[in-house]
Order: C-alpha cells, then sequence, then structure tokens
C-alpha cells in the first residue's frame, strides 16, 4: 500500500470525525463465502445460478424453495470466521471514529468480529433467521436447516404451515424500512463514507452512495473492480480490502481525541 491513492485515503480517514462504511460480498470472500458478481462469484461462474432468486419464484415453485433449503445445508456461511477487512472495522469502531456499519451482507460476520450489533444495519436481512410469509413468525435458522438435514425437503412454518424463508431480502422484496432509514440518516450524518467489497449494482443500497456525495461527505471506494459510482468518490482503491481496510484502520486521527456529533435528526425535540 504505497500509492498516492492509499496515501489519499490515510488522509481522509485521519480527518475524519464520523465515519460510516458500507460494506459488500467482497468483504467476506476472503472467509470462504463467494461472492455474486466478482471474477469467482457464483453468479459470473454461473449465469443461471440467481434465476431462483427472486420471491415470486420462491414462492411459486416449490422445486426452487427445495434447491434453496438444500443449498443451505452446505453454506459455507455456518462455519466462517471473520477475516482481517471485519477485525479491522472492529479497531475503527473502538478508535471512536466508526458510528455505522450499513451491510449488504447476509452472513453476520460484522458482528461475529465483534462489531457493536447496535451499530450494524443488515439492509438485507440475515441468514441466520427464518420467516413465515404467511404470519411473520421469526425463529432461528438452525432449527430450520435442522429439519431439512433430517429429511424435510421444504420446511414450513410451525405455526401456521405457511411458507418458510431465510430472513433475508430476495429481488422483488422490499427492505425493512426502519433499517433503510437508519441507512439514510447513517450517510447523511457522516463525514467519511468507506466503501467496501461491493459491485454497487444492487439499489437502493447502491443508491446510499450518491447520497452521502451530495450530502458533502467524501467517499472513499474500495473494490477490486470499477463500480458504476466511481466518479462520486474522493478516493478508489482497487486493491483487496484484507489490505486496505488494516491499513486505513491503524491510520491515527489529526485532530486528536473524541468529539460529538449532533446524531440523528428523529431524536431532536
Ligand atoms: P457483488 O458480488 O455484486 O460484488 C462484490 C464485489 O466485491 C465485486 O466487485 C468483487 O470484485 C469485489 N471483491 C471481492 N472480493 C474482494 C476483495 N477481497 N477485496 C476487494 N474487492 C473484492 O456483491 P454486493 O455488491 O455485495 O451485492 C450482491 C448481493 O449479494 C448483496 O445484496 C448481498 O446481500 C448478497 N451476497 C451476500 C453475501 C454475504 O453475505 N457474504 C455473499 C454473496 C452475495
Amino acid at each position: 500500500m504505497g500509492s498516492q491513492a492509499c496515501a489519499a485515503a490515510r488522509a481522509l480517514v485521519a480527518s475524519a470525525h464520523r465515519i460510516t462504511v458500507l460494506t459488500g460480498a467482497g468483504v467476506s470472500t476472503d472467509s470462504g463465502i463467494p461472492d455474486f458478481r466478482g471474477p469467482d462469484g457464483l453468479w459470473t461462474r454461473d449465469a443461471d445460478a440467481g434465476l431462483g432468486a427472486s420471491i415470486d419464484s420462491y414462492v411459486s415453485d416449490p422445486a426452487v424453495r427445495r434447491l434453496s433449503w438444500r443449498a443451505k445445508l452446505d453454506s459455507p456461511v455456518w462455519t466462517a470466521k471473520p477475516n482481517a477487512a471485519h477485525k479491522a472495522l472492529v479497531e475503527l469502531e473502538r478508535s471512536g471514529r466508526l458510528r455505522t456499519v450499513i451491510t449488504q451482507n447476509i452472513d453476520g460476520l460484522h458482528q461475529k468480529a465483534g462489531s457493536d450489533p447496535h451499530r450494524v444495519l443488515e439492509l438485507h436481512g440475515t441468514l441466520h433467521a427464518t420467516v413465515c410469509l404467511s404470519c411473520g413468525a421469526t425463529g432461528p435458522m438452525r432449527d430450520a436447516v435442522k429439519r431439512v438435514a433430517e429429511g424435510e425437503e421444504d420446511p414450513d412454518c410451525l405455526r401456521c404451515r405457511g411458507i418458510l424463508k431465510s430472513a433475508t431480502v430476495s429481488f422483488g422484496q422490499h427492505l425493512d424500512g426502519e433499517v433503510l432509514r437508519r441507512a439514510r440518516l447513517a450517510v447523511l450524518d457522516c463525514d467519511v463514507l468507506l466503501v467496501a467489497g461491493t459491485s454497487l449494482s444492487v439499489q437502493p443500497a447502491a443508491g446510499l452512495v450518491p447520497l452521502a456525495a451530495k450530502a458533502g461527505a467524501q467517499v472513499l471506494i474500495c473494490n477490486a473492480e470499477p463500480t458504476p459510482y466511481d466518479d462520486v468518490a474522493a478516493v478508489v482503491l482497487h486493491e483487496p480490502v484484507g489490505e486496505v481496510l488494516p491499513d486505513l484502520s491503524s491510520v491515527p486521527p489529526s485532530g486528536g481525541g473524541r468529539f460529538s456529533s449532533w446524531g440523528d435528526p428523529s431524536t431532536w425535540s
């Protein structure tokens, strides 16, 4: 990490008082969880792999649900361990500068690494829970996966027999309105938005980047490949997040000490 862009990224982080981070699947590839659109991504290797990812096909086609449950049996998420990128964000939080981690990931690795769960906004939900599409009952994913391992191909809701699904946001489903509201506030109330390991091709998550830039935040994008929002960023690094984030989290603040912000405007009286 010696380029001019790296030096500019370090200077941005050094001067930052309120950092919001937006992460994507690229932050977890070093933990053994493949992304979708990277060079080794699930959808890059198999163009049909994403066909069952819509809520319509999940609801209407039992074969899609069976495939989805079978895939969960072997998911790398259950055994994945946080990597250097997740741990670096924990360090940045402990330095007092990182306020919020907005993640598109569903693997729970930020919390597993030690990020304060109250500061982590899971825009696309979590794979660690299930939800019934009829009655809304939620439960631990491990219970459903156990039923699949014991022979049920399409486990249903034990309360109302409705269709059970992971508590993740599929294509065609709305994001949780409250989580999205808090994510928007977090990008409006930061001086630096650090974007890491995302192709920025999924909305409304990607739209948080121009929103932050319009509100005056400096945007720092770290992704292996170019993104559609590189032109709104103050600094772009096409480097591995497992190297960049530890380097950035080790940057001491230039102003020294802690500071306060106005916080969440909805709490102002
Ligand atoms: P994406 O697959 O569209 O993009 C990932 C980006 O990260 C790619 O551009 C890739 O080049 C880059 N990348 C991969 N490894 C990297 C590394 N070590 N260093 C730097 N860059 C790296 O993923 P996305 O933008 O997050 O959007 C895809 C959707 O898929 C999200 O909604 C997410 O919920 C879901 N998803 C989540 C997981 C997970 O929870 N770990 C895994 C796959 C997909």
